[in-house]
């Protein structure tokens, strides 16, 4: 090839890789994408969610929840609130509502009461507060948040928990207040099977009935992470049984540097686990992305197990992951420059 024409070849492919380069760099939207400053993830549980099985008014009944408890955690953020008070909105919501297992419609244990769980966590500081086995509080989530705020302690159980939420002016409710026909009819369920010496109720309760734990994660306009879970633990489980909900690692992680995470699921196997701090560990030690990190913790190491179960996780950057090896999983999210998004089912 002559000497010019080489020149002309060489300038052409020149141009062109610019212009193809440049084609892909718009369309994969080249323009620096705006990350979200601020906003949360929430979940109401995980566990057999489907279409099929689900009636239209009660498939309504959760996405309004749903929605309600996005907007509301979204307004405390777009107002300047931190992400704690997002996170402790949000699950305050979900505690208040029948529909989760958590608060107003906690799960029974084998004899017949409510003894619910609950953390709280905060990714600047690493602080955390968590109460567990309590019996009288409304909402579980904010007595976590109180142990964290005004206590020495990270973990506060059964009747200490108590006493220092009514030294602290916080609401006591009876047992009564807790009651559901529906959640009452669930252990009714589980005790007949265990009569019949059918297998593990606690396992097969997983398969039946929604478990409804209820969690959020949160970022605020600071940067800060934060996370919270609340739960009436398993229907039909042990009286004095603690799950992963109120474990700082198992159940909820926070921490600025990584991400935030709550979890849902069969919890003596995300407390195995560690399930929230292991995504953060796998960004932190191995570099993990987000999506990856909670894909290997929730598809492999979980599902290894034969453990079932879900999070949510949202990282520094406004990045968010929602796995879950159940049927489905009651989940939305709400970041700054979206709308609120509501799902339940495989996508
Ligand atoms: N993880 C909760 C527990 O084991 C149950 C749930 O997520 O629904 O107590």
């Amino acid at each position: 090839m002559k000497n010019s024409n080489r020149k002309f070849f060489t300038a052409l492919s020149f141009i062109l890789s610019i212009i193809i380069v440049s084609v892909i760099a718009v369309s994969c939207g080249g323009q620096e994408v705006q990350k979200p400053k601020f906003g949360l993830v929430i979940h109401g549980g995980a566990g057999k969610i489907e279409k099929a099985s689900m009636p239209p008014e009660v498939e309504a009944e959760y996405t309004a929840k749903l929605n309600e408890v996005l907007q509301a955690g979204y307004k405390v953020l777009a107002d300047g609130g931190s992400s704690l008070d997002a996170v402790e909105k949000a699950i305050n919501l979900m505690e208040d509502s029948p529909l989760f297992n958590a608060g107003k419609g906690a799960v029974f244990t084998n004899n017949g009461v409510n003894e619910l769980d609950a953390s709280i966590m905060e990714g600047k500081t690493l602080n955390a507060g968590a109460v567990a086995g309590v019996k009288h509080i409304k909402n579980p989530i904010s007595l976590a948040r109180l142990v964290m705020e005004k206590s020495p302690h990270v973990m506060l159980a059964c009747d200490g928990a108590e006493i220092f939420a009514r030294e602290n002016g916080v609401e006591l409710v009876e047992q009564e207040y807790f009651y559901t026909d529906s959640r009452w009819k669930s252990l009714q369920r589980e005790l007949e099977k265990e009569k019949g010496n059918q297998q593990s109720s606690i396992g097969s309760d997983l398969e039946v009935d929604r478990l409804g734990t209820v969690g959020c994660v949160a970022i605020d306009k600071d940067g800060n992470l934060a996370a919270g879970t609340s739960t009436g633990g398993m229907t039909n489980k042990k009286f004095g049984r603690i799950g992963d909900s109120p474990v700082i690692g198992a159940g909820t992680y926070a921490k600025n540097e990584t991400c935030a995470v709550s979890g849902t699921g069969h919890g003596e196997f995300f407390i195995r686990l560690g399930i929230a701090k292991d995504v953060s560990d796998l960004m932190e030690y191995k570099g993990l992305f987000l999506q990856d990190a909670a894909n290997e913790v929730i598809y492999k190491k979980l599902k290894d197990l034969d453990g079932v179960g879900g999070i949510i996780a949202l990282d520094k950057n406004g990045n968010i992951a929602m796995p879950f090896n159940t049927s489905g999983m009651f989940r939305g999210y709400y970041l700054e420059n979206g709308e609120p998004v509501v799902k339940m089912y495989k996508d």
